[in-house]
């Protein structure tokens, strides 16, 4: 049997969800198509992985008042040195990099790096949001009488973006070097702007005119159905390549199941190969 029933199975959203003041509506990022199906109005998007960062680019565009709560999520370049980004990460060995030499078993959960693959591909950069008149907030901790309430981390999260980008591209610098490739030289200067944005601890939505509320906060996963005690600490199936210790039991398609790229369309082809050889090597046929 192999359990290849995705890893981000359902939209997750904070408790603190409740609290917030019935008049105004609330969508998960996996429920929205286009800033038209949104009441009119700001909307606040809660999350800067892909998907609230793209969508907070479509209504900021669309003409709304956009502010945007930020997390963690990285960033790295849509194109560097004439390639894109991600023929650099598979260079670099970023998506081969196997789940047990990372730091702790949270960092599998981590957010992609921000990146889109709009109009042929462009990068997301907070800043240039901030420039493009988008409002940048932290971490959103919860709701109170009405106001959001807010972690100081803005600058934070967009040093962690600022870092991943100038890291990928040292990366990318080495790996020129050492391999003699021909690619052109590239200097980069990144707008800055986020950093004069203020770090405010509370919003208003009623004063912010605030009449959305877009949870672009990412998917869950629920394998409690699988009738066995094959969940970590993190309820996420134990197994190794997709191999469990159940005989005959196998995991495909799951998000670092292997890998980086076992979670995308690159890598579960490689991750098939592995499972179908152990499936043939421990089948016994009956004529
Ligand atoms: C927002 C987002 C953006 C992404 N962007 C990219 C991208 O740009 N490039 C890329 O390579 N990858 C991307 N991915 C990852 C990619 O979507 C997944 O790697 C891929 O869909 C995994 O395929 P799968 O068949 O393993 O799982 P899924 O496509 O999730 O399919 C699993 C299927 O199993 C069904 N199922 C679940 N539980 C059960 C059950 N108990 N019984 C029967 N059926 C069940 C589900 O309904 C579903 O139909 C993205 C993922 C997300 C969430």
């Amino acid at each position: 049997m192999v359990i290849a029933a995705g890893t981000f199975q359902t939209p997750k959203i904070p408790p603190f969800s409740r609290k917030v003041p019935q008049d105004i509506h609330q969508i998960h990022s996996s429920e929205y198509r286009n800033p038209e199906i949104l009441p009119a109005g700001a909307v606040l998007v809660v999350g800067s992985g892909q998907s609230g960062s793209q969508i907070a680019q479509e209504l900021n565009e669309s003409g709304r008042q956009v502010y945007l709560c930020t997390g963690s999520a990285g960033r790295i370049p849509r194109r560097y040195r004439g390639k894109d980004g991600m023929w650099w990460a598979i260079k670099l060995g970023i998506v081969d990099q196997p789940v047990e030499e990372l730091d702790s078993p949270e960092e599998r959960f981590e957010a992609n790096p921000q990146i889109s693959g709009k109009d042929g591909g462009q990068d997301i950069n907070l800043h240039q949001f901030a420039r493009d008149g988008i409002r940048l907030l932290g971490h959103l901790e919860d709701f109170e009488d009405g106001q959001a309430v807010l972690a100081a981390d803005l600058y934070e999260n967009l040093a962690v973006g600022d870092e991943q980008a100038k890291t990928f591209r040292q990366g990318v610098d080495k790996y020129v070097e050492k391999a003699g490739l021909k690619v052109p030289e590239e200097s980069v200067t990144e707008p800055q702007d986020g950093y004069d944005q203020a770090e405010g601890t509370r919003l208003d939505l009623k004063k912010a005119g605030i009449n959305t509320i877009l949870w672009a906060t990412g998917f869950d996963w629920d394998f409690s159905w699988v009738d066995l005690p094959i969940l970590d600490e993190f309820d996420y199936p134990i197994q190794h390549r997709g191999v469990t210790e159940y005989p005959g039991l196998y995991f495909l398609g799951l998000h670092y199941l292997h890998t980086l790229k076992s979670g995308l369309f690159l890598g579960v082809g490689e991750d098939a190969e592995y499972i179908a050889q152990h499936i043939v090597r421990h089948t016994s046929v009956v004529h």
